[in-house]
C-alpha cells in the first residue's frame, strides 16, 4: 500500500503519554475506527516498519529516542448497547464509557472512574481498582464477554478465557494480537448508585493519590508484593521526594514517579534503577516495574 496522507512523520510522542515523556516516533497514523486500526497494522507490515498501538498512553514510558517504526495511536471509539450488553471498539475511554453507562444505569465500569485508560489498555492489563466501599479489588475482566481480536492478520472472535487474565496481566503480555472490539456484560441498577460508586471512587482517588498524576505519572510504578506494598517499602527507604533531573518519587505516594520539571525518559530510568537499588539493600526485595519501557532509550 502506498503511503497515505493520513500517515504523520516524526510526531513528538511525549504529549501522548501521560507522563509527558518521550521522543518522536517516524510514523504515526490515527486510525477512528476498528476497520482503520486493522489496516494501519496492515500499512505497518507491507512496509515492514515494527509498529505500536498507543491507546491513553497511560502505562508506558517512550524513550527519548523516540519509536523507529509506526505509532498507532487508537481513537477507534465507536460503542453501542442492547440491553446489558455494550460493544466497544477499544480506543473509546473508559472515562466515556463510564459516562454512557452511568446514564442508563448499568453498573461495571464506574469502579474504575478516574483511571485514564482506553478499552484495548484496560484489556492488556486488566484494569483494576479497589472500588468503593474499598473492600474488594474489581477486575474489568469479570465483565468481559467476549472480543473480537486481530491475530497474525486474522479477525477472530474470542472469549473471555483466551485473555488468560491475571493481576496486572493478560495473554496480550505474550503475542502482538490487538484487540479491535469488546463486550461487556453489565449489571441492571440505577443511575444514582452506579453514580454514587463513581463519585466515591474519584474522591477516593484525589485523597491518596498525588495531585495531576494524570498529567505527570504513569500510575504506579512498580508491581504490587503482595502483603508489602511496594509503596510502602519505599516510603521505609526514605526514598520519597528523592529526585533525579526532573523525576521525582512522590511525596503524597511512593509508588508514583512524577515528571514534574521536564523530565527525560533517562531520569525516569536512573530514578526507577536507583529505588530498584536502595529497596533491595535495605529490605532485601526487588521491585518490578509495572510500566512498559517502549522505543529508544
Ligand atoms: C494517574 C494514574 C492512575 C492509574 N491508576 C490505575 C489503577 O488504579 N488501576 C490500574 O489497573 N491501572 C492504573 N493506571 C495505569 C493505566 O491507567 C492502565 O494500565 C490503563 O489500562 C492503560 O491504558 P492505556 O489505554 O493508557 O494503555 P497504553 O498505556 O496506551 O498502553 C499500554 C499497553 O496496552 C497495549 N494496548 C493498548 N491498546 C491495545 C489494544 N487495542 N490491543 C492490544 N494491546 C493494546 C499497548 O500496546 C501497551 O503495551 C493508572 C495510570 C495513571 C497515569
Amino acid at each position: 500500500m502506498e503511503e497515505t496522507p493520513k500517515v504523520q512523520r516524526d510526531v513528538n510522542l511525549a504529549r501522548f503519554t501521560t507522563f509527558g515523556i518521550g521522543g518522536s516516533a517516524d510514523y504515526f497514523v490515527v486510525p477512528k475506527s476498528a476497520n482503520e486500526l486493522q489496516q494501519a497494522i496492515e500499512w505497518a507490515e507491507s512496509e515492514d516498519y515494527e509498529w505500536f498501538v498507543l491507546g491513553s498512553g497511560a502505562n508506558i514510558l517512550f524513550g527519548d529516542g523516540g519509536f523507529r517504526g509506526v505509532v498507532i495511536k487508537n481513537e477507534a471509539k465507536h460503542f453501542e448497547f442492547k440491553e446489558r450488553l455494550l460493544k466497544a471498539e477499544s480506543g473509546a475511554t473508559i472515562a466515556e464509557l463510564i459516562d454512557a453507562t452511568t446514564k442508563r444505569g448499568l453498573s461495571g465500569l464506574e469502579h474504575y472512574k478516574g483511571i485514564p485508560s482506553t478499552v484495548g489498555g484496560a484489556m492488556w492489563q486488566n484494569l483494576h481498582f479497589l472500588s468503593y466501599p474499598h473492600e474488594q479489588t474489581r477486575f474489568i475482566s469479570e465483565i468481559v464477554e467476549g472480543a473480537t481480536i486481530l491475530a497474525d492478520g486474522e479477525r477472530r472472535h474470542v472469549t473471555k478465557e483466551y485473555f488468560r487474565f491475571g493481576y496486572d496481566t493478560s495473554v496480550l503480555h505474550d503475542n502482538d494480537h490487538i484487540v479491535l472490539e469488546v463486550t461487556f456484560t453489565l449489571e441492571e441498577s440505577t443511575p444514582e448508585d452506579v453514580e454514587e460508586v463513581a463519585v466515591e471512587n474519584l474522591a477516593w482517588r484525589r485523597r491518596v493519590h498525588p495531585a495531576n498524576a494524570v498529567q505527570m505519572s504513569a500510575g504506579s510504578i512498580f508491581r504490587k508484593i503482595k502483603g508489602v506494598g511496594a509503596g510502602r517499602l519505599i516510603d521505609q527507604c526514605g526514598l520519597k521526594g528523592h529526585r533525579i533531573g526532573g523525576a521525582e518519587v512522590s511525596d503524597h505516594h511512593a509508588n508514583y514517579i512524577l515528571n514534574v520539571e521536564n523530565a527525560t525518559a533517562e531520569d525516569v530510568r536512573k530514578l526507577i534503577e536507583h529505588v530498584q537499588k536502595v529497596v533491595k539493600e535495605k529490605t532485601g526485595y526487588a521491585l518490578e516495574p509495572e510500566i512498559s519501557f517502549v522505543g529508544d532509550f
